[in-house]
């Protein structure tokens, strides 16, 4: 085989492997099917790895909980209180927790939903399906179903809420920026090894919506009380100026530290 084809492939693998953990494993049987097979045309060999790919997917979902982690659905019905962002996290293979998160999220969304009607909660990055200690990068704890990324909720320029929406279209990598004289922890670093990417050539190309404060503020307040106490909540990370603003206190609220993510553009939460 010639070199180039096989680190061709060996990069395909990987990068299948690090976006949806196990891509690479359907793409590597998809390449043994094909040779089998002998299908050379390169439209068979790309049908053949979704269609190993879908089937990866599925048989995923169905023993993902025999490892202990199940998986976030992506398709709300009418009455669901709760969302994935989009369906390319399912697509994705990240939209795995633990079962204390999935009950956690659905009674936040049950609640969130009768203090104020008509609101949808809506998530974003989990944990791949299988093994404790693998990445969901950029995520470096996501790693054993015990994480999970919550969206704002918005409102429109004009101040009304905006139900199911993100500023961003994935949730992530719109952030609220801090006023000058609000708590700035990381003001002033030049971290060269960091997640803390700050995007600000992105930030003109999102909506301007802003957070809408109640919603917002209400939830991180449930999640620190109700949450700790009856679902093992243990950690919640949010920016301090957005804590601050919000007024929600409670010894879970963390600051993730300076080379971690930004957390003004979404709330990361962590069970037992
Ligand atoms: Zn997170």
């Amino acid at each position: 085989m010639h070199f180039f084809r096989l680190f061709f492939r060996c990069f395909i693998f990987v990068v299948l492997t690090i976006l949806t953990q196990i891509g690479g494993m359907a793409y590597l049987l998809s390449l043994f099917a094909t040779r089998v097979m002998g299908m050379s045309r390169f439209s068979a060999r790309i049908l053949v790895f979704l269609l190993f790919y879908a089937a990866a997917t599925f048989l995923a979902n169905m023993a993902a909980p025999a490892f202990g982690r199940v998986p976030l659905s992506c398709f709300a019905g009418e009455g669901d209180k709760m969302m994935v962002r989009s369906a390319l996290y399912c697509a994705l293979n990240r939209n795995y927790v633990t079962p204390r998160m999935r009950d956690l999220v659905a009674a936040l969304s049950e609640d969130m939903d009768e203090k104020f009607p008509g609101t949808t909660t809506v998530v974003l990055d989990g944990n791949f399906p299988f093994i404790d200690g693998f990445p969901l990068l950029p995520h470096l704890s996501h790693a054993d179903g015990r994480k999970l990324d919550i969206a704002f909720y918005y409102k429109d320029a004009d101040g009304y809420f905006v139900d199911g929406v993100t500023r961003s279209p994935i949730g992530y990598f719109a952030f609220e920026q801090p006023r000058a004289g609000d708590e700035q922890p990381c003001e002033g670093r030049k971290d060269i090894i960091t997640t803390r990417w700050n995007f600000d050539w992105l930030q003109p190309f999102f909506p301007s919506y802003r957070i809408e404060e109640q919603r917002t503020g209400f939830a991180l307040q449930w999640l620190s009380t109700v949450g700790a106490k009856q679902f093992g909540l243990e950690k919640i990370f949010v920016e301090p100026h957005l804590r601050n603003a919000l007024a929600a206190s409670g010894e879970t609220i963390r600051f993730q530290g300076c080379r971690a993510a930004r957390h003004d553009d979404h709330i990361h939460i962590q069970v037992r």
